[in-house]
């Protein structure tokens, strides 16, 4: 799996194996999820495959009342918001992704530092299926 290109191809194609794979800077540990062919950090080229385990808290979040195409298409939008959230893995790097199982029209009741872990969710069939991660509280 170390010949996969960092990219953005290769990393919904380990979503699609419920794996969240991410980049590791072999020089300065930065680390990128999604993985990116270049250190965010000091801009070095070696970089590794580091598997995410899932876990991980809420950092900050908003709830969205506007919803863009896609998601209006699965019927979020005014009268049904979702929430999406910065989840600080516990490896220490941050993704942002969909946050499930809380009550988006309440958002008062959303804690930043909830603990969440890793769910994935697969929509579509064939060469059109995809899969997003999200994240729910433990
Ligand atoms: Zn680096």
């Amino acid at each position: 799996m170390n010949q996969r290109p960092f990219n953005d191809n290769s990393y919904e194609q380990f979503l699609k194996e419920e794996k969240i794979m991410g980049s590791k800077c072999q020089k300065c540990g930065a680390l990128a999820v999604p993985p990116r062919p270049i250190c965010v950090s000091c801009f070095g080229s070696q970089l590794e495959w580091l598997e995410f385990q899932g876990g991980g808290k809420l950092a900050a979040f908003t709830s969205i009342v506007v919803a863009p195409p896609p998601m209006a298409k699965q019927g979020f939008g005014k009268n049904n918001p979702y929430v999406v959230g910065v989840v600080e893995l516990n490896e220490g790097a941050k993704i942002v992704a969909r946050i499930t199982g809380v009550e988006a029209k309440k958002p008062e009741g959303i804690k930043v530092g909830t603990a969440l872990k890793a769910e994935f969710i697969h929509s579509g069939e064939g060469p059109d299926q995809k899969t997003f991660l999200a994240f729910k509280p433990r």
